[in-house]
């Protein structure tokens, strides 16, 4: 009979579920809110707060903020409370848990919420100078003697350091051949940041070991393009909202491991620096904390728009 009629149903009836399982890849269904350290982990510390109370707090804000921005998209919080996410028993198991939870979810997107910090101490912290020099008179001895000595001794004056770093920035994990490059940080000594935290337990992908070579191309072909995208959109509604960025960064190192543990697009905001008097209070206030969390709503509102337009516009 009309075997050639069937199979070309068979071909619609496949093609149209490829079509609807690439339009659904695109779709976002599911986002995944991350409040950076919790539990012992306090992050970065500032004068009056802790990063980890911060993230905690914003975090909360935005997936409120995202359900009702988004009622047809699951809002999940891998850290609702102060504790480890999943009660874990330390940071890196805390970090394995968040990347095992939202790739169990199904994320479509990961967004990791985290603090700043630079200097040697949170708000600023005093040096010393020299500022001119005197004449001190001393007994020293000389062989069974004890003689006089006139010897000019420095004159010190205690100065004020601000701790000012300032601004935002967001992570993405960095691919490509340019690693070896974008694994160079741009850090001075002083500078805090999720990469000065050690960790012996988690592990870089190793790109001696097939598997891991093929997950980190998985990463560069699908979601490398959308976290970028993401990153930008972000870092832009924190310029228009008057804030310093210091833009979108590409690292590869253990303080944003979870990045590339999560098989979806992701991305790291650093909200501002806790280090920074100002900047804290800015984190710490609620009207600080909205405005943060419609920033980052109104990117995720155009990264949903734009993924979806260029689905639908794609000449497949
Ligand atoms: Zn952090």
């Amino acid at each position: 009979m009309n075997f050639l009629r069937i199979n070309i149903v068979i071909f619609l009836l496949t093609l149209s579920g490829f079509l609807m399982a690439q339009v659904n890849k695109n779709q976002v269904k599911t986002i995944i809110v991350d409040a950076g350290h919790g539990g012992s982990d306090s992050g970065a510390p500032g004068t009056v707060t802790n990063e980890a109370t911060i993230t905690l707090s914003v975090a909360q804000k935005l997936a409120k903020a995202l359900r009702t921005e988004f009622p047809a998209i699951k809002i999940l919080e891998t850290r609702p409370t102060t504790a480890f996410p999943g009660y874990a028993a330390n940071k890196d198991a805390a970090n394995k848990w968040r990347a095992d939870f939202a790739n169990r979810n199904g994320g479509d997107l990961f967004i990791s919420l985290h603090c700043n910090a630079a200097g040697r101490r949170p708000g600023g912290w005093y040096e010393k100078r020299v500022v001119g020099h005197t004449n001190q008179v001393r007994t020293v001895k000389k062989g069974k003697k004890r003689v006089k000595k006139t010897i000019r001794v420095p004159i010190y004056e205690d100065f004020w350091v601000e701790n000012k770093a300032v601004g935002t920035e967001t992570y993405i994990w960095a691919v490509g051949k340019n690693d070896q490059k974008i694994s160079s940080v741009k850090n001075n000594d002083d500078y805090y940041s999720e990469e000065t935290e050690t960790s012996d337990e988690l592990q870089l992908p190793d790109p001696n070991n097939p598997a891991e070579k093929a997950r980190m191309l998985i990463y560069a072909q699908h979601y490398f393009r959308k976290s970028y995208l993401l990153a930008n959109l972000v870092e832009q509604e924190f310029t228009n909202e008057g804030r310093t960025s210091r833009g979108v960064q590409q690292r590869n190192h253990k303080g944003i491991w979870v990045l590339q543990a999560t098989g979806m697009p992701s991305i790291l905001i650093e909200m501002g620096f806790v280090s920074n008097k100002e900047e804290e209070q800015y984190m710490k206030s609620e009207t600080g904390q909205e405005a943060i969390v419609k920033n980052i709503v109104k990117a995720v509102k155009g990264y949903v728009e734009k993924t979806n337009i260029a689905v639908e516009q794609a000449p497949k």
